[in-house]
């Protein structure tokens, strides 16, 4: 990668000059900064799919473990078009302080493929996964690294991942990966996981800065699977969800878009556009309704120096990882709004994996409602932290919540020691 393409919106950027603040804060020194700064360890390798024609094209796949200082590596696998090194190293390190600032035992990993999984058949998916599985087989596992879903890959990503390890092996390990349908090991309550902590996250910060939910109004970007049922969740919760978006077509509707309606749309036609119970408008312009939680639930780099200042939300809660660049934080602050940050508020997935991964550990399944409380407890707890911290410190809540996740990692390496 050039240095002209390490722009302020690139993932790696954003997430190093994340770190550099904290470590700053936090008086590290400038070796165990460097340390946090490098990944672990990195795989990439080759995956040739047979296409269903016969053919032979060649993808590139990535694998990387940020840090394992706190327990084995954890986090999703990503299949799109635009991954690349750089993303997949920023997402990893992002796993790091999601899972410290949780207070889950593990460290963080990324994983991807750059590939289009809209423009491939089942059968091809399948074999993309089973390859991408197998060059990984030594490099994952229960006690090392466990992926699960990310953007593009879901639970039958999972199976088909837990099967490969699996007949190498020759015998079931259940805890390779998380995010797996229920009939092979996956945990109730794990498909709704990531929305329900964005929700209910994003509603406590609401009523921290005083404003009712009931009545309220909610902007979502991305509507797969975070950002649907964080509209779904906004909507039970009294809200008017006056805009939602995915990658085709942004809608608009002053009254409260029906979230029932627009899913059972959606899952008829694979998108948002074209659905009648609201106006289309332009997709810049959704991050910048004025609104009292927004909350960008599709990717990295959206919120940026360059829309930041039209930005009118109240409060932003990211359901994504990486939505909002560093010089778009500092302009949101002086603004005085609050950004819930993804290490806190997308957490509930991973931490609904942990749940999987114990349950799998232990062959003991708990029933849907511990599940949910046991998420809810937790992220609730996670918030009441970053909130006090930014309320002590007079730091904003992301500052807080990573300077609390460093420390965290830091603390388990100095204890643990450098080898040799
Ligand atoms: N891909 C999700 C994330 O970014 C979930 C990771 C996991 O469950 O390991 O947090």
């Amino acid at each position: 990668m050039t240095v002209e393409a390490l722009t302020e919106e690139q993932p790696l950027v954003s997430a190093r000059r994340q770190l550099s603040e904290a470590a700053q804060y936090l008086s590290l020194d400038e070796g165990l900064h460097a340390m946090l700064a490098h990944p672990r360890r990195e795989m990439t390798v080759g995956v040739p799919l047979r296409h269903d024609g016969g053919h032979v094209t060649v993808f590139t796949g990535h694998r990387v473990q940020h840090n394992l200082s706190r327990g084995p590596a954890k986090g999703g696998i990503r299949f799109a078009p635009t991954v690349n090194l750089d993303e997949v190293r920023a997402l990893a390190m992002w796993m790091t302080w999601k899972c410290a600032l949780i207070d889950l035992p593990y460290g963080g990993a990324k994983g991807g493929v750059t590939i289009d999984p809209r423009l491939h058949s089942r059968a091809e998916l399948e074999r993309v996964t089973r390859r991408y599985t197998s060059e990984l087989a030594g490099f994952i596992g229960p006690e090392r690294d466990i992926p699960a879903p990310d953007i593009g890959t879901d639970e039958q990503t999972m199976a088909w991942m837990m099967d490969t390890i699996s007949v190498a092996r020759g015998y079931t390990v259940p805890g390779v990966v998380t995010g797996k349908p229920l009939h092979i090991g996956g945990s109730r309550g794990r498909a709704d996981a990531t929305s329900i902590g964005v929700a209910r996250v994003g509603l406590a910060a609401l009523e921290n800065a005083g404003i009712a939910a009931d009545g309220g109004t909610a902007a979502v970007q991305g509507f797969g699977k975070v950002g649907a049922g964080t509209a779904r969740f906004f909507s039970e919760a009294g809200m008017r969800v006056v805009g939602v978006s995915d990658q085709y077509a942004a809608l608009y509707s002053e009254r409260g878009i029906d979230i029932a309606a627009l899913q059972e749309y959606v899952g008829r036609h694979g998108s948002v556009a074209g659905f009648t119970g609201a106006d289309e408008i332009e997709h810049d312009d959704l991050l910048e309704l004025d609104v009292d939680l927004l909350a960008p639930c599709a990717v990295e780099g959206v919120i940026t120096a360059h829309n930041a200042e039209s930005i009118r939300a109240r409060i932003i809660v990211e359901g994504a990882n990486g939505p909002t660049t560093p010089d778009a934080d500092l302009i949101l602050k002086d603004k005085g709004i609050d950004v819930v940050p993804d290490i806190l508020a997308n957490s509930g997935g991973v931490v609904v994996s942990y749940f999987e991964w114990v349950q799998a550990n232990q062959a003991y399944w708990w029933t849907a409602n511990r599940v949910e409380s046991r998420l809810v407890e937790r992220m609730l707890a996670g918030w009441a932290l970053i909130r006090d911290e930014s309320v002590r410190t007079g730091r904003t809540l992301r500052e807080s919540a990573t300077a609390i996740a460093v420390h965290r990692v830091a603390e388990a390496h100095k204890v643990r020691g450098l080898y040799p």
